[in-house]
């Protein structure tokens, strides 16, 4: 099966329902920003690299900077002897622009969640899939492109609520998925609960 394939993606989620099929989207942890993840426990476990989503994961959707927090953040990630990459399905030249100001490499217009441009990022770092995390804000972009890749994948809540209107249709799906893993208690009830809130529409 092919999980980029459009038709895949219009499937309601009753058919993404299979326990072996499910597991494809729980990520290995839901937190709720970049700055709430243990690194002490990454490193412990034998990460040694992060391949980070850009948009509502380093920085807002419509955001043209990265925020001060964020920019101290990566330099602290990095002094604690973590790789980044960062892998977007964004433009280039936005991408390559971001990736310079923090001093990372990056693989734009990455078309997650395709393994190629998770095996180009791990390239880069040269790390293999195991000692590698995929951070991310969508669960199928970030955290599927990561798990088939077999890498710890981390789910964080998207920085804005702006978002492409076809993400706003996948967040549906999305949020039916997580209610699904949840009551399998494949994801904490804690962070699925904080998860929770993004769905909310004003
Ligand atoms: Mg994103």
């Amino acid at each position: 099966m092919r999980f980029s394939s459009p038709l895949f993606f219009g499937c309601p989620a009753e058919f993404l329902g299979g326990s072996a099929l499910l597991k494809v989207f729980c990520p290995n942890e839901m937190t709720g920003s970049l700055l709430d993840i243990d690194l002490n426990a990454l490193a412990a476990q034998g990460i040694k690299a992060l391949i980070i989503d850009l948009d509502n994961t380093l920085m807002g959707w419509d955001a043209e900077q990265i925020t001060s927090q964020i920019k101290k953040w990566v330099q602290m990630v990095k002094a604690k002897g973590f790789r980044i990459c960062i892998a977007s399905n964004g433009l280039s030249n936005r991408v390559k622009r971001i990736a310079a100001e923090l001093d990372v490499p990056a693989v734009p217009k990455a078309i997650k969640p395709r393994k190629r441009p998770f095996r180009l990022a791990l390239r880069l770092l040269n790390t293999r899939s195991d000692q590698t995390a995929v951070i991310g804000d969508q669960v199928f972009t970030d955290i599927l492109g990561g798990n088939r890749m077999n890498c710890y994948t981390i789910l964080i809540n998207p920085i804005s609520r702006k978002e492409l209107r076809s993400t706003r249709f996948m967040r549906r799906v999305e949020r039916r998925i997580l209610r699904r893993l949840h009551k399998k208690g494949l994801v904490q009830d804690k962070s699925y609960r904080q998860r929770l809130g993004i769905y909310k529409r004003d």
